[in-house]
């Protein structure tokens, strides 16, 4: 598969200055973003990028509503969903379509191009930045406008082999 050969997206952000954990700079991130922007982060919005950051792997809806429930309140699925939206549309999560499942973004950019390999084992997905050079190229030739680029690649991970 062309565009693969990718860099992953872990493991170059800076130090932090103070010793705060990576969930906890991930929220304050999205809220500054959120703030520049001028759309607020609202408790279900925080919530459901939470549950994300914190997640091991792609999460689905389902499990999103379930593990909302922090209070002994139940949460109204339309605000998950509603959530999911407007957190996708920020560039704070992905969408993964041929799972169904939802995943943070650990690259933290809005709109930008992502590959996934997603593990049929154990369901885990790591984020890359694909390198499109070849795909960019064939766009433009047939005069075709690529927006954005998500590439969904299936298969077995390291740890399930
Ligand atoms: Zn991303
Ligand atoms: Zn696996």
């Amino acid at each position: 598969m062309q565009g693969m050969r990718a860099r992953s997206s872990q493991g170059r952000a800076a130090p932090p200055r103070r010793k705060r954990s990576p969930l906890a700079q991930a929220l304050q991130q999205a809220e500054a973003v959120c703030a520049a922007a001028d759309l607020p982060l609202t408790a279900p919005r925080r919530r459901v990028l939470e549950i994300l950051l914190s997640a091991v792997g792609p999460m689905k809806a389902y499990d999103l509503i379930a593990a909302y429930d922090g209070a002994g309140r139940a949460v109204s699925p339309i605000t998950v969903y509603r959530a999911l939206e407007f957190l996708e549309q920020m560039g704070f999560v992905h969408r993964l379509e041929s799972v169904n499942a939802y995943v943070a973004c650990r690259a933290g950019r809005r709109g930008h191009d992502a590959a996934f390999l997603i593990c049929k084992r154990c369901g885990g997905a790591e984020e890359f930045e694909p390198d499109l050079a070849s795909e960019q190229a064939a766009a433009l030739a047939a005069g075709f406008k690529l927006e954005r680029v998500m590439l969904e690649a299936r298969g077995v991970c390291r740890n399930c082999r």
